[in-house]
């Protein structure tokens, strides 16, 4: 059996913890019982205590962070670690293309920040995507190899099944442009060939996600592309009825 879609939302820098709290309760209430797909919420790091206390366990919803460190503990002033999220968080996002362009984290950073993750016994979510300019020049299948592979070649076979791997077109982050299906799907299938050959030739359930401007009204369509397994989502994520709106789009 497949894993179920994936729906995670990323909260970026926004939200204070009473909004974090009133945002997680609101996406609770409007959750169905089986809401057919994995909801995870990835709010900031000073509301991850908030959420959690008001997920209280709920089977529907995973809680993550935005990033962590790659070391475990040590002299990194204003720094967090993978274990210290461990006691609130299922997932870590690794690789969003904010931190790769704004704070300057190169692949190996990616790939060490992924290892933290693993270690911690969390499951990182590693997001690869082309900017418009490598898209512009053809770059985009030697871009989306090169990251993915940086990040997935040569984990253990147990490490690669928890990993889930994100397509997001930097261009399309925020700009209310989505990839084309078409699109979509040709990116996943170069990201799906990367996963096999971490996993030696097997066909692994690793779930791919689409993300770049995923609405409620865009969902079934953008998700609908062959092999993307659910959504990272930014904007909408930010309001509940949106963000539950795409749950129930892909919903199984
Ligand atoms: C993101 O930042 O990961 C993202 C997909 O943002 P948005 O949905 O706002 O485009």
């Amino acid at each position: 059996m497949p894993p179920p879609p994936l729906i995670a939302g990323n909260w970026k820098m926004h939200q204070t913890p009473p909004q974090a709290a009133d945002l997680a309760a609101k996406i609770l209430e409007l959750l169905p019982p089986n809401p057919g797909v994995e909801v995870l919420l990835i709010p900031p790091y000073p509301c991850l205590q908030t959420v959690h206390e008001v997920l209280q366990g709920d089977p529907r919803v995973a809680l993550g962070a935005q990033n962590c460190h790659w070391e475990d503990q040590g002299a990194f002033t204003g720094e967090v670690s993978a274990p210290m999220l461990k006691a609130w968080c299922q997932y870590t996002l690794v690789g969003h293309s904010e931190r790769r362009q704004l704070f300057h984290e190169t692949d190996d950073i990616v790939r060490s920040k992924l290892e933290a993750v693993l270690r911690a016994g969390m499951r990182p979510v590693l997001a690869v995507g082309e900017t418009a300019e490598e898209r512009r020049l053809g770059q985009t299948h030697a871009v989306l190899a090169r990251q993915a592979r940086a990040g997935l070649l040569g984990l253990p076979l147990d490490q690669l099944l928890t990993c889930t791997v994100a397509y997001e077109p930097v261009w399309a982050i925020g700009s209310g442009a989505a990839a084309d299906p078409s699109d979509i799907a040709e990116a996943t299938a170069i990201l799906r060939e990367v996963v096999e050959e971490a996993a030696s030739g097997q066909a692994p359930a690793v779930r791919i996600l689409y993300g770049g401007s995923v609405t409620a009204d865009s969902a079934a369509e953008l998700l609908g592309a062959r092999g993307v397994a659910g959504a990272l989502v930014g904007g909408a994520s930010l309001k509940a009825p949106e963000f539950c709106g795409i749950a129930a789009a892909v919903s199984r």
